[in-house]
């Protein structure tokens, strides 16, 4: 997808890899072995569709073994290749590390447009992709554990995890080979909205910090500011929603693959989802004017510009027109090396996808967690929570004279849910994690951006697992 003059994703990855290491004292040896991609597996496979049989390219990538499992979503695109695979395996490693989530990076990918098969075909490719991973040891709940990425979703999932068990009968943890997968079928609450929930903790987090706000010109606080996002998959529509809805941001522009939208007053995300379901397109939502061409919106002025959809969409050719003050990346590599040198010139704060994005995977460790431990999150506590805080409140009532009133009562004695648990613990996370980088990219004054941060916090980490480890003195 790399356009011309323009170095490919991987070299990207690999060109900000370079640059942060160079801030770190890890020894050189060890950080090629970070680099390099540990194990890809390509496949050719027939499968029949209609009365031909076709040949289809699939991958896996397994980027680092430093930690296992390997985990990393399943890309359906007709762009995978190689290359594109390694890459977003080795952001998987970093964004992994960032999060504190204790896998090592992989990512799949399958050379099909999902668009032209219908369901059965789908499901039929999907399981003997995963039959090809399981003959080749590619899959497993201890080796490396798929989840959804562009174009495949809990569906998919679903149909991993029934291959996977037919051939795995009596494996006991067999559920946590995939995460991602429907809440009803060994799934978790709170996974589907994850990613979305995650940038929008990790916005706010940047937000709310007053020196990061300050050098940019804007005031603390994610109230009141202008949003463009562009992609509403998945992680744009819930990014765009969440945002709107607990954030008070306003959306002022969209762009999708038919087109771009644009309204200054705002666009309602949760109105403009039915709509394209509805028609099929986001062009025509009442209230908006077409801004013609696809790329319009990202040269929109606003204050922060989320890309939600596929990488490189931001190369050195549009990089000079952004006039967004932050780039939020909930896409994985959507802002070029190239591009990026010359937005950080101008002063754009990139918060970079390892971190920004990694709210999917930090809820599939849960999901995962879930799996082995056999037990929905909250199971043991949540009533026994909830009765001590009844006692305490019936204790206050006494002490005070007075009556709580119903309402109240019910919030102030009521025990966690396996979503208040799933979205408590991701923005801990989220959090966390940026306070680590916000940290990194003060301290050390030469460090430029904040993905050469995020970078050097993931590099301390990985590095040291493998010292631990005792490979490298
Ligand atoms: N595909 C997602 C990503 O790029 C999620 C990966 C996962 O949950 O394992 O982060």
């Amino acid at each position: 997808m790399s356009k011309q003059g323009e170095v490919s994703f991987l070299e990207s990855v690999n060109k900000n890899f370079d640059k942060a290491a160079s801030y770190t004292d890890i020894p050189k040896g060890l950080l090629q072995q970070i680099k390099v991609c540990n194990a890809v597996y390509e496949i050719n496979f027939p499968v029949r569709i209609g009365n031909q049989i076709q040949v289809i390219n699939a991958y896996r990538a397994q980027h680092s073994h430093h930690r296992l499992p390997t985990k990393g979503g399943i890309r359906y695109s007709q762009h995978v290749n190689k290359d594109e695979v390694e890459a977003l395996a080795a952001l998987m490693t970093y964004k992994c590390a960032i999060v504190d989530v204790p896998f090592g990076g992989a990512k799949g990918g399958v050379k099909i447009n999902p668009w032209s098969y219908n369901e059965e075909q789908l499901e039929r490719i999907t399981r003997r992709y995963t039959s090809e991973l399981i003959r080749k040891n590619f899959i497993g709940p201890g080796i490396d554990v798929p989840a959804p990425d562009y174009g495949t979703g809990p569906r998919e999932m679903a149909w991993i995890l029934d291959t996977y068990v037919t051939f795995k009968g009596g494996e006991i943890d067999a559920a946590g080979c995939v995460t991602g997968k429907p809440v009803n079928q060994n799934g978790i609450r709170g996974r589907n909205e994850a990613t979305g929930r995650g940038v929008f903790y990790g916005l706010r987090e940047l937000c709310n910090t007053e020196d990061a706000m300050k050098k940019i010109g804007l005031t603390k606080g994610l109230e009141g500011k202008t949003v463009v996002i562009q992609g509403m998959g998945n992680v744009g529509s819930f990014t765009g929603s969440i945002m709107q809805n607990e954030g008070g941001i306003k959306v002022i522009g969209v762009a999708e693959y038919e087109g771009s939208i644009y309204d200054a007053k705002g666009i309602d995300v949760d109105k403009l989802i039915k709509f394209r379901k509805e028609t099929g397109s986001i062009i025509g939502f009442p209230g908006t004017k077409n801004l013609g061409s696809r790329d319009a919106a990202l040269e929109l002025e606003c204050d922060i510009l989320i890309p939600a959809a596929l990488e490189n969409q931001i190369t050195k050719d549009n990089a000079k027109k952004i006039k967004a003050k932050i780039i939020g990346e909930a896409a994985n590599g959507p802002v070029s090396a190239d591009a990026e040198e010359i937005l950080v010139k101008k002063g754009v704060l990139i918060v970079p996808d390892m971190y920004l994005n990694a709210g999917g995977v930090t809820v599939s460790y849960f999901e995962w967690l879930k799996n082995l431990s056999h037990m929905r999150f909250g199971r043991m506590e949540k009533r026994f929570d909830s009765n001590t805080y009844s006692s305490f409140v019936g204790v206050v009532e006494k002490l005070t004279q007075k009556t709580i009133g119903a309402r109240e009562k019910e919030f102030l004695t009521r025990g966690a849910d396996e979503i208040d648990l799933v979205r408590s613990g991701l923005e801990e996370t989220m959090i966390n994690s940026f306070q680590q980088i916000w940290e990194t990219y003060k301290r050390k004054k030469k460090i430029e951006s904040l993905r050469s941060a995020a970078f050097v916090v993931a590099l301390d980490k990985v590095s040291n697992d493998y010292q631990n480890l005792g490979i490298f003195p």
